[in-house]
């Protein structure tokens, strides 16, 4: 309760962090701010911890507020004006330019923007800088399921229902997903499913939180996801489970996928993966034979070379029982970052235009040309995915500058060391960051930007319900926002258009340069979001109705029919060997988030998840003599990590497993590797061969 005469302001909001976009109010009385959970569809009230905690970082006293710039005498960073540090930017930017053409500066964004922003990224890249090389952190999250929802469904929205329809699923499968740590409020929904009578069934190597809850748990060999979809394909023809008349009539290219899965006898999937044949049948038989089931994919099926191929193939399981578009049924990936559907829309991937447009579609170019007010012919051409945008920084044929918008790639990136050693080659590091992350302690220039509490937008969550995020209060003096940065900037580079610093401005113009497209917010406004819970995309029409459910009587292909692709098993980019003969994984804990930067900083978060760990089986630990707690190395071919071994049996015995969120000695991302999917461009953070020692005191 607020106390007789205190002074207090409130902003209905949502968190900053993860996908789920639970809804929250920040009240701020007398100066203090406090987090209340709020109703709304995705959490009703709940909270995870680091939710309830995120306004710790508002005034925290590593809050940067005043920009710096590398001293050429001192080789350190210094505090410096706006206009010191934006005329040392846009500087650099021309001598680059001119020595080396418009594409030796890049851009790399993230998946914490939000729309407006994301959306400004893209034009700015596009038409400030006329660079192709343009990607985002959300590469990483879920390209691969991204890429296989638009070549089975003509479009990928994360999950193509909203979040209650997993409550009506008879059964319930999710696929390398965590979220009891992840996502807890998404639990609510669980536990409704559970006791309408639903189950549960977790394919995970680890017996996660998430596992723990579930009916029946498959604990497969990291990197045989995609040989368990094809058994469980392979069962449910084999029975005679298929829906023939959805095939008939809702999808096309079944028979290329029959013929493959004719060959993933159960026994033979069994001997690859460790799933017992008894648990494959049981999964087949759980979701072939109820009246509603859903499957759900996450980062643990997606985080691989072959990670396209993996969800495709839960896709074609889906599309052969005829879940999409039934009724608490379907296919869905839960998409990680806050803005990670939002900001693979608006244009700032390397082959996207606004309202999720391919960059080399001549009408889709002249549409959004249109809106820019620029000619179609000086729009760029697509560039190349994050990783091998960031691998290619500082080479003689890569980018020679680079701007970072929220994003942390020295802890995120795979093979982290190499990816540090070439920012380190680059002529220019822009770095636009409200605390100084890894990234921006190696950058010339950090430009200190406003909260989420600070500003308003909208972000796009895991249903694509696009979202108000509202401001509580001004940004501190000497922060700006993101759109004023880049106004800023296109001012000094001469930008032949205008860039709006008021986000309902730019959100105006997205509608406008999204309209037509697979993601259409033409009739998204701010005043529709408010008078409900969020808008769902495609909303064409300002008077229409908006779409929560997709797929219910035709798919957005040109035959209006869900695509099957036969795919196949195939090794990880790095098998085990006698000088590493360990699997490595990684994933998240609950009191931490993506690379750390924030969460790390929040005291209560540091106490409940104060470093990283590596997780190994008591067997694997007895033959290694290591025990509980003692300090450990992680070494693969591309680097190592230290931390203290947890030794516990939810992990397999010829795996190990260690949180990615934490930089220095303890970087997971020193070891992953970089091999990457060849349609995505995902690299497979959740597979490579590694020795596990123990660090002699
Ligand atoms: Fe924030 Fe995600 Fe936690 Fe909800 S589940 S409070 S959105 S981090």
């Amino acid at each position: 309760a607020t106390r007789p005469g205190a002074t207090s302001r409130e902003a209905a909001t949502h968190c900053p962090y993860c996908a789920l976009q639970c809804g929250m109010t920040l009240r701020e009385t007398d100066g203090r701010t406090e987090v209340l959970p709020r109703q709304f569809p995705t959490n009703r009230g709940g909270l995870c911890q680091k939710g309830w905690t995120a306004a710790e970082l508002l005034d925290h006293p590593e809050r940067l507020t005043t920009p710096l710039v590398r001293d050429p005498v001192t080789g350190e960073q210094r505090p410096a004006s706006w206009d010191e540090a934006l005329d040392r930017v846009a500087a650099g930017i021309r001598t680059v330019q001119s020595g080396h053409g418009r594409d030796a500066v890049a851009v790399f964004g993230g998946g914490g923007l939000t729309n407006e922003k994301a959306y400004a990224l893209g034009k700015f890249a596009r038409v400030a800088l006329r660079t192709r090389h343009i990607d985002y952190n959300g590469r990483w999250c879920m390209s691969s399921a991204a890429a296989a929802g638009i070549r089975a469904f003509g479009v990928d929205r994360g999950l193509p229902f909203p979040l209650e329809d997993l409550a009506r699923a008879e059964t319930l499968l999710l696929v390398g997903a965590n979220p009891a740590e992840t996502m807890p409020p998404l639990l609510r929904h669980l536990t409704d499913q559970r006791q309408r009578g639903g189950r549960l069934i977790v394919i995970d190597p680890r017996v996660t939180a998430t596992a723990r809850q579930a009916d029946l748990h498959l604990q497969p060999l990291p990197g045989t996801d995609l040989a368990v979809a094809n058994a469980l394909l392979h069962i449910a023809l084999t029975e005679g489970w298929l829906d023939r008349e959805y095939l008939a009539t809702r999808t096309t290219g079944f028979d290329a996928v029959r013929r493959t899965v004719a060959g993933y006898w159960p026994a033979e999937v069994e001997r690859l993966s460790g799933v017992p044949v008894a648990d494959l049948e049981a999964t087949a038989r759980a979701l072939a034979t109820a009246g509603s089931a859903i499957i759900l994919t996450a980062r643990g099926a997606e985080q691989h070379a072959k990670g396209v191929d993996t969800v495709t193939a839960f896709v074609n399981l889906a599309l052969a029982l005829g879940l999409p578009g039934r009724p608490g049924s379907g296919y869905g990936c839960l998409t990680g970052q806050g803005n990670g559907q939002g900001g693979r829309e608006h244009g700032q991937k390397a082959d996207q235009l606004p309202g999720y447009r391919k960059i080399d579609d001549p009408a889709a170019r002249a549409h959004v040309a249109g809106v820019w007010g620029v000619p179609a012919d000086d729009l760029p051409g697509p560039g190349v995915p994050a990783y091998r945008l960031l691998d290619s920084l500082g080479t003689p044929d890569g980018p020679r500058a680079l701007l970072v918008f929220g994003s942390n790639p020295v802890v995120s990136a795979p093979r982290a060391a190499r990816i540090e050693s070439r920012l380190r080659d680059l002529d220019l590091l822009v770095v636009a960051d409200f605390l100084r992350s890894e990234t921006a302690a190696l950058a010339d220039v950090v430009l200190p930007v406003a909260q989420w509490a600070e500003e308003d937008g909208t972000m796009t969550n895991l249903e694509g319900r696009v979202l108000r995020r509202r401001a509580l209060r001004e940004p501190p003096p000497g922060v700006r926002t993101d759109l004023a940065v880049l106004a800023g900037l296109a001012t000094r580079l001469d930008a032949p258009v205008d860039f709006p610093t008021d986000p309902r401005t730019v959100f105006t113009e997205l509608r406008r340069a999204s309209a037509g497209g697979p993601a259409d917010y033409a009739g998204v406004t701010w005043d529709r979001i408010d008078a409900a819970s969020g808008v769902f995309w495609p909303c064409p029409d300002p008077d229409g109705p908006d779409t929560p459910r997709l797929f219910a009587d035709r798919f957005p292909t040109p035959d209006g029919r869900a695509r099957f692709h036969p795919v196949t098993h195939r090794p990880a980019a790095e098998e085990v060997c006698a000088d590493y003969p360990l699997h490595f994984t990684t994933g998240r804990v609950l009191a931490q988030y993506q690379s750390g930067t924030q969460t790390r900083r929040v005291a209560a978060l540091r106490r409940a998840a104060p470093g990283a760990f590596v997780e190994l089986h008591p067997d694997l630990a007895a033959r290694l003599g290591v025990t509980d707690g003692e300090e450990v190395r992680v070494v693969s071919r591309r680097g190592e990590l230290r931390a203290p071994a947890r030794v516990s049996p939810t992990i397999r015995p010829d795996t190990v497993f260690a949180p990615f969120h934490w930089a220095g000695a303890a970087r997971a991302n020193s070891v992953t590797n970089d091999a990457v999917d060849p349609v995505s461009g995902m690299p497979e953070f959740k597979i490579c061969a590694v020795r596990v020692e123990r660090v002699e005191s």
